[in-house]
């Protein structure tokens, strides 16, 4: 298991400004996602530590090893992309073996490892078949073997899954998990899919043009953003603008347009002072709805447009001039009644962001 520095990391194209002089460290063994907005230089960045590019200015380390000037057949790494890029005209068997036989292994060892990839994705007994005598699943199963069967130090995956239905996507981000961590692997993945990237990551990492904005767990990132950008970026969620009335013990109590709201200060801790302008950040399902007053950060309303799903219903909130989007799940209230409720939230579920 190896640990990935990227230290001070900028990659220019023409001039677009890909990656802004970013560093980061990825732990050995770690499944680490990379997400943000399209073009923040994601790919980029995958590609610079697979040696595809080399950066203009930062260095990139392996361990202890610096292997920015390496080129990227020499970095002993997996490679796995959207597209599956299996040779159409090869055995799954000569697929996998491809990367060995260039790097001139004996040929019993070929054939022994082979079967051994084929069986850790659990594709034994497909090696004779072509790429197009499989299901999607079965080619990524194949592409992840081919993948692993060179004992990469790490895998970078891009957009592995993107192509298969949402069922199969399901199915392979668990296996997918399940392979690095049985090989040790240090892997860095990139994805439009927050659910993947919240599901199966040891860590993510958000960018926006080039730079890092918060590293941290999926619950660090999702339940304390740092920063509006990233509370926008990830999931969903309510802002209200405030003004701090009093903060203290890592709390801060914000006078809003609707009425007073208690929350956790992010910011690494930092309390704002009262006077300071504030943005309040409730995701939709942080409310309970209730036909009573509570005591804290309760806000009266009612429900207006309603989309209901079963399990849950995405209710619009109509409190005065606002509507909330609030999430209630085992749903009990329906739109159009017309009926007033409290939407009320926990002050543990409520951020408190400063305005930069
Ligand atoms: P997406 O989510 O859309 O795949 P991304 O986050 O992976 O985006 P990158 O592909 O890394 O973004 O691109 C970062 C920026 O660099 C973008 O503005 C893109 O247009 C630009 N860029 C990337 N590759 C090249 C290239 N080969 N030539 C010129 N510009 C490029």
């Amino acid at each position: 298991m190896i640990r990935i520095g990227i230290d001070g990391v900028t990659k220019r194209f023409g001039e677009v400004t890909a990656l802004d002089g970013l560093s980061l460290t990825i732990e050995p063994g770690e499944l680490f996602f990379l997400l943000g907005p399209s073009g923040c230089g994601k790919t980029t960045l995958l590609r610079t530590l697979a040696g595809f590019y080399a950066p203009d200015a930062g260095r990139v380390f392996f361990g202890d090893k610096d292997v920015t000037g390496v080129p990227a057949h020499k970095r002993n790494t997996g490679m796995m992309f959207q597209s599956y890029a299996l040779w159409p005209h090869l055995t799954v068997e000569k697929n996998v073996a491809f990367g060995l036989e260039e790097r001139r292994v004996p040929r019993d060892e070929i054939r022994r490892r082979v079967r051994e990839a084929l069986a850790s994705v659990h594709m034994d007994g497909y090696g004779g078949r072509k790429p197009n005598q499989l299901s999607g699943g079965q080619q990524q199963r194949v592409a992840l073997a081919r993948a692993l069967v060179i004992r990469p130090q790490c895998l970078f995956l891009d957009e592995p899954l993107s192509n298969l239905d949402a069922k199969l996507r399901l199915e392979m981000r668990g296996e997918i998990r399940r392979i690095c961590k049985e090989f040790e692997l240090t892997a860095v993945y990139v994805t439009h899919d927050q659910k993947e990237a919240l599901s199966i990551s040891d860590r993510l990492a958000v960018l926006d043009a080039g730079k890092v904005l918060q590293v941290g767990t999926p619950w660090e990132v999702y339940r304390r953003p740092v920063s509006e950008t990233v509370a926008h970026f990830i999931g969903e969620t309510n802002f209200l603008e405030g003004v701090v009335l009093r903060s203290g013990a890592g709390m801060a109590s914000v006078h809003t347009a609707l009425g007073e709201m208690q929350g956790v200060c992010v910011n690494g801790g930092e309390e704002p002072p009262s006077g300071a302008e504030v943005l309040v950040s409730i995701r939709p399902e942080g409310w309970r709805l209730e036909r009573f007053r509570d005591e804290t950060n309760c806000v009266p309303g009612r429900i207006g447009r309603t989309v209901y799903l079963g399990e849950v219903s995405r209710h619009e909130f109509v409190a005065g001039e606002h509507v909330l989007k609030v999430f209630e799940l085992n749903p009990r209230f329906s739109g159009g009644s017309g009926v007033e409720l409290y939407a009320s939230v926990d002050p543990e579920d409520v951020v408190i962001l400063m305005r930069r």
